[in-house]
């Protein structure tokens, strides 16, 4: 794209991506006639979900990070997303029309004349190019180059789309996220119950990977009056609070996943934050025994490896797990010890950083050697350059926002034998997302 000629523009960190146009708005400004894009200082994650999809076209924060629960939501809704692009944009006239090219991580502001013609131009090519590849991907179906596709997604009304993908099943059910923001009980037996069933209910015969409630970090849930922390990212977050409070939270969820398991849904289990084989050993007897209360069949039990001591120490969890799913977020977020919301740190989040990537390919070399099935999931596998990179490591199945499968299947389908040596030669080696994105985009002719 072409610079414009008379648009001031702000650089940011791409967040989710995508091109649109509309003017920019503030919550607190008058409501506009059609879509915008929103401009804000920064966006919680409980914001993000609560968006209005039919007005909101984009969004722009001053703070924020690129691997933040706020961008995660953002990815899984679609919605085309810039951070860390300072002050200045809240000075932003309302109404002032704008270019918010999420890839760039840009927010061009002032459009007018030949700019505004060249910037809505680019958006309808992008929107055509979108739906050449979405058409390919559901043709040539949800395993491009071998690697299976599952999906994640942030609303339960988003599970009717699943069919219609190209992709295989939910990788990623983020069971806090159903909760945030909203009037259910999180505590509430019944309302995880209902959720799970009707999401089983909705996808059929396709498998659910449900991750049990990863609450503190960044998804505080004021109902549950936890004491504040210092550090909350490096607090009693995911696996550790829930078996802190196995009664109110563990639990009532399980009971709720295996009586779903029992009418027939197809499911798996995941724990997050897990450091430590005891946390792991601890959920699963604790999953066990309700199993077993219920009668309810067994379903495959697996840890995500998001934080650095289970990624070195993978070789003691594999003989205990029926399988691994690789969170790239918080695995760079503790690897390069950078907050995830920090924006002052946005430009150093590098989930392509070599430490990571050797990380990566570590823990599936001794994942494969013990024949237990390696997944990624995170905003690294929702990027094509990303997905090439982690399927050239050895991860034999990505979970993808609904939004990014298309782009992502087009990656894989042009990553080759050849293709996937050079990659992971480099991937190791040098690493790094401006080499890696050269590399793999010249490569792969993206
Ligand atoms: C991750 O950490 O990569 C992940 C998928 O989980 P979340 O972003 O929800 O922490
Ligand atoms: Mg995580």
């Amino acid at each position: 794209m072409r610079p414009f000629a008379n648009a001031e523009t702000y650089r940011g960190v791409p967040g989710t991506r995508g091109w649109v146009v509309a003017p920019v708005r503030r919550l607190s400004d008058p409501a506009p006639q059609g879509r915008y894009i929103l401009v804000a200082q920064d966006l919680t994650p409980t914001d993000t979900a609560a968006l209005d999809l039919a007005l909101v076209a984009g969004f722009c924060t001053a703070d924020g990070g690129p691997t933040s629960h706020t961008v995660q939501v953002a990815h899984g809704l679609g919605i085309p997303a810039v951070v860390a692009a300072g002050t200045g944009i809240l000075t932003l006239r309302p109404g002032t029309l704008c270019a918010l090219d999420g890839d760039g991580g840009l927010l061009h502001a002032g459009l007018d004349g030949q700019d505004l013609q060249a910037a809505t131009a680019h958006e309808r090519e992008q929107d055509e190019r979108d739906r050449l590849r979405r058409e390919a991907a559901l043709a040539a179906g949800p395993a491009p180059g071998g690697v299976t596709l599952s999906t994640t997604f942030v609303k339960p009304s988003q599970a009717a789309q699943l069919a219609h993908s190209g992709a295989s099943g939910i990788g990623l059910l983020a069971t806090e996220l159903l909760f945030l923001g909203r009037e259910a009980d999180i505590t509430d037996e019944a309302a995880h119950h209902r959720a799970y069933r009707d999401l089983a209910q909705t996808v059929g015969e396709a498998e659910i990977t449900v991750r049990t409630l990863d609450i503190g970090g960044d998804k505080p849930v004021p109902a549950l009056n936890l004491p504040k922390e210092d550090n909350s990212f490096l607090g009693v977050r995911g696996i550790r609070l829930a078996l802190r409070r196995p009664d109110d939270l563990l639990i009532p969820q399980l009971r709720a996943l295996y009586r779903v398991a029992a009418g027939g849904g197809r499911l798996r289990i995941m724990f997050p934050m897990v450091t430590t084989v005891e946390e792991f050993t601890r959920a699963a007897e604790i999953a066990e025994d309700v199993r077993a209360r219920i009668r309810a069949p067994r379903v495959p039990l697996g840890v995500m490896v998001e934080v650095p001591a289970c990624a070195l120490a993978v070789d003691r969890f594999v003989a205990h797990v029926d399988f691994l799913s690789i969170g790239t977020n918080d695995l760079t977020q503790y690897l390069l010890a950078a907050s995830r919301t920090n924006p002052a740190l946005a430009r150093d989040i590098d989930p392509l950083h070599v430490a990571v990537n050797r990380t990566v390919g570590h823990v599936t070399d001794t994942a494969h050697a013990a024949g237990v099935p390696v997944t990624a999931c995170g905003g690294l596998a929702a990027s094509p350059v990303g997905s090439a990179v982690l399927a050239s490591l050895g991860i034999s199945g990505l979970t993808v926002t609904l939004p990014a499968i298309p782009a992502v299947h087009e990656a894989l389908t042009r990553l080759d034998h050849d293709a996937r040596q050079a990659v992971r030669h480099e991937a190791l080696t040098t690493g790094g997302t401006p080499h890696l994105t050269e590399h793999v985009t010249a490569l792969l002719g993206l």
